[in-house]
């Protein structure tokens, strides 16, 4: 008998490039860490030099959901903590 969805040639190529957006996404990320009580911003205890070498570091990464070059730096404090988000504008995000 023949499964129309899973037959002798494996999954559809789509599947291989699927990515789970709750995991990869730039707002979920942004979402959860505002819920978590960050904010958007430098927190003042982060250097401007650390804060640079971050945003280098962000800017040379390829996104793995669409191979774009140079990942957006957002940064989020909340009293001593420190948090990047690397977001593309494709929707992909990935916290540093
Ligand atoms: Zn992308």
């Amino acid at each position: 008998m023949t499964d129309a969805f899973h037959d002798d040639f494996g999954p559809a190529p789509d599947e291989f490039l699927d990515i789970r957006p709750d995991d990869t996404s730039a707002d979920e990320l942004r979402r959860s860490l505002l819920l978590a009580g960050y904010e958007p911003g430098l927190p003042g205890h982060v250097g401007l030099t650390a804060a640079a070498i971050d945003r280098q570091c962000v800017r040379a990464l390829l996104c793995p959901a669409c191979g774009s070059k140079g990942l957006h730096y957002e940064p989020y404090g909340r009293r001593d903590a420190y948090r990047v988000v690397a977001a593309c504008p494709c929707g992909f995000g990935e916290e540093l």
